[in-house]
């Protein structure tokens, strides 16, 4: 603690990412995408790189937003960008659930929520998942005064997703606070609620380019919502940093965008390879959750997930451990290519004896 730090920094717990390793090992911890991104991303990267960086982006990244209206059929003005999901939950966070009533997630759900809602002084209400180990809509629909209600769909870690019905169902009962859907890992076998965000004015939905278009390195998020929800997160921007993203990023993410074969072609191997490891773990001895996303939730019958994590580890191989009550003996496992896939189940199959 320094008298430097303003009161209360000691007390927060920065959200700590998967570990970032040199090369040599297979890397299944933050779910990347195992595969490029599409190709005319690097075209175009080298041509910007040495035509246009000395020029500012366009404040309103327009032409991005345009690619992302054309691609989820909203209006232009229901788009908006940022640096990452990861900043636009942070201006989310700040710009609508700071009324001074507790803010509904599940308890099991992405570690960066608690950590914003420390940062902004923002009262959290956890609710438990279900017995299937899925988001309890029911139960966040029913609180009482709240600031709004965050969740994953699908949820991370536990992979499973709610029907565009069900979520609707809560979106009829819950009317006077923002609803923030975070669909980071929607591409991998469940549907966006982006085009409810025409019938619904509360629902801000939250995409980025990490997962399903191969570039969690350039670091492109975007939130999909009523003109009135992305004219607020506008406002926190503009008191923050007045370009949203640099000009290399709105092109990349306007390239990434426009292959819809590449990304079809990814996003299939990484489903077709998710459901043979399930297979493949499952006659291990692992109980897999079911998952709409490109990593597996899974635990042994008998072992204990902290050794086998450090197992995995020691030879070469990274997955998640959360070191968290009820989820210890669980592993989280990214979708990596079908040969990382193949190396993760013999070492298995070795610590599992
Ligand atoms: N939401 C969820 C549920 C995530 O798992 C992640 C990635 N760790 C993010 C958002 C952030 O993604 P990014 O900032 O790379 O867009």
């Amino acid at each position: 603690m320094s008298q430097f730090w303003s009161p209360g920094v000691r007390e927060l717990t920065p959200y700590v990412p998967g570990e970032q390793p040199a090369d040599q090992v297979i890397k299944l911890n933050t779910n990347e995408n195992p595969y490029a991104p599409a190709p005319g991303v690097g075209k175009v990267l080298r041509d910007y790189a040495t035509s246009h960086l000395r020029l500012y982006p366009d404040p309103a990244s327009t032409a991005l937003c345009q690619a992302l209206a054309k691609t989820y059929e909203v209006p232009d003005d229901s788009v908006f960008v940022g640096n990452g999901s990861d900043e636009i939950l942070a201006f989310a966070f700040q710009a609508f659930f700071r009324h001074g009533a507790p803010l509904d997630v599940p308890d099991i759900t992405y570690s960066f929520y608690p950590v914003y809602a420390r940062l902004y002084d923002i009262e959290l209400r956890q609710h438990p998942l279900n017995a299937q180990w899925e988001v309890d809509l029911d139960a966040l629909a029913s609180a009482g005064d709240r600031s709004g209600i965050v969740f994953a769909n699908p949820n991370a870690p536990t992979g499973h997703a709610h029907t565009l019905a069900a979520l609707e169902t809560l979106l009829r009962r819950v009317t006077d606070r923002v609803v923030l859907v975070d669909e980071a890992y929607v591409d991998f076998g469940a549907e966006s609620a982006a085009p409810l965000t025409e019938r619904y004015p509360n629902l801000l939905v939250i995409g980025t380019f990490s997962k399903s278009r191969s570039l969690a390195g350039i670091r492109l998020g975007y939130a999909i919502g009523s003109p009135e929800l992305i004219e607020g997160l506008e406002h926190i921007k503009d008191s923050f940093n007045s370009y949203p993203v640099d000009r290399l990023a709105e092109r990349a993410g306007i390239a990434a965008l426009e292959d819809t074969e590449h990304f079809h072609a990814c996003r299939d191997s990484v489903i077709a390879t998710r459901e043979r490891t399930r297979t493949r773990l499952e006659a291990l001895g692992f109980h897999v959750l079911p998952s709409e996303a490109n990593f597996l939730f899974a635990k042994h019958a008998t072992l204990d997930g902290g050794q086998l994590f450090a197992g995995l580890r020691k030879r070469g191989i990274l997955v998640r451990h959360f070191d968290k009550a009820g989820l210890s003996n669980f592993l989280r496992i990214s979708i990596g290519t079908d040969d990382e896939m193949d190396t993760l189940i013999e070492t298995l199959e070795v610590l599992c004896g």
